[in-house]
């Protein structure tokens, strides 16, 4: 009996396993596998203080997170900011090697405090001036991030490209965040999209800091990136970040053979249409319900039909087995008697 429920709870596993990978597709296995491997965060020793009143939490591949003693940082979001990092490398065709120190601030007042901005997350030139630190009240800030991977792989560029390219990722990558594309509608719709001339340069776009002014940013930018790819983007991203108007205009015709109101006008229609829905920069790691429950109905279909048949089957050839035992158990009975009597 126990050899049987033994054997039963195998296949049903392999039959599991069939099915998980029919329906997650290979990508998702070597997905998981690529996870499996990847080294995990590195936890400092408890009671490690770096500088200031900071204690070393934990490093990962591209992260070295500071907190203030007492605070934490869970695994998820350090896991959550490395697919970030990697899912952005990919969508800009850039190479990041660096490690960003990441400083968690418990309140608005210490971030604040510590570097003068009144924001939630900031990014500032490191002590010494070798690269830049990350500061945020979030235990994961991807628009933030965003900032960084820019400024260190391709340039810092005026506010509205700079903000536009960290807007669009970061609500795409923040778990319960609406779409810029989907945001960007309604303010149409209320008539309230800004028009790109009164935000292209560095100083428009800071005295125009508003909601709808980081929207505008973000959903022109991921339109950019998406229909003419990041090897143009990366041509805006080379200007200077104080460039003048014209200076904006000139270096966008150049580098997309259109005016940007040329462009502009095309991106305000296919928003209007509907047509730029909710294309996420991040994959959609969740199913849908109906191919949940398709693999649901599958699985337990799949595992009662192969219980039974490995039942049955498993039986005969149990039997089979215990007489081939029982049959050589004789044989060697009889082999030792003889064996005792000569
Ligand atoms: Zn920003």
């Amino acid at each position: 009996m126990f050899k049987r429920v033994l054997l039963a709870a195998a296949f049903v596993l392999l039959l599991f396993a069939l099915a998980s990978l029919y329906v997650g597709g290979v990508a998702s296995l070597t997905d998981r596998v690529v996870h499996f491997f990847r080294p995990g965060p590195k936890m400092a020793p408890p009671g490690t203080v770096a500088v200031e009143n900071w204690v070393l939490f934990a490093e990962t591949e591209h992260f070295r997170y500071y907190v203030r003693s007492g605070d934490h940082i869970p695994r998820w979001a350090m896991e959550l900011a490395e697919d970030h990092l990697n899912a952005a490398c990919a969508a800009l065709q850039v190479d990041f090697a660096g490690l960003i120190p990441f400083y968690k601030h418990p309140s608005q007042l210490d971030l604040y405090q510590v570097t003068g901005s009144k924001s939630t997350g900031v990014v500032v030139a490191a002590e010494g001036g070798q690269g830049s630190e990350l500061h945020s009240v979030h235990r994961y800030d991807a628009h933030e991030v965003m900032h960084v991977l820019a400024h260190e792989t391709l340039g810092e560029p005026p506010s509205f490209f700079d903000e536009g390219l960290a807007t669009a990722f970061g609500w795409d990558w923040t778990p319960g965040e609406r779409d810029v594309h989907e945001r960007a509608n309604l303010l149409l719709e209320q008539g309230r999209l800004v028009r790109l001339k009164r935000l292209l340069t560095n100083w428009d776009f800071r005295s125009y800091k508003t909601y709808p002014a980081y929207t505008t940013a973000g959903s022109f930018t991921k339109y950019l990136l998406a229909v003419y790819g990041p090897e143009k983007l990366s041509k805006l991203f080379e200007l200077d970040k104080y460039s003048q108007r014209e200076k904006i205009e000139e270096r966008f015709a150049t580098a997309y053979g259109e005016s940007i109101c040329d462009v502009e006008a095309s991106w305000r229609m296919e928003l209007e249409r509907g047509a730029l829905g909710t294309t996420s920069s991040r994959p959609a790691s969740q199913n849908t319900n109906r191919e949940l429950a398709i693999t649901g109905v599958i699985l337990l279909i799949a595992t009662f039909v192969g219980a039974i048949l490995f039942i049955v089957a498993g039986e005969k050839v149990a039997d089979a087995v215990t007489r081939h035992i029982r049959a050589l158990g004789r044989t060697v009975g009889r082999w030792l008697r003889r064996g005792a009597r000569e």
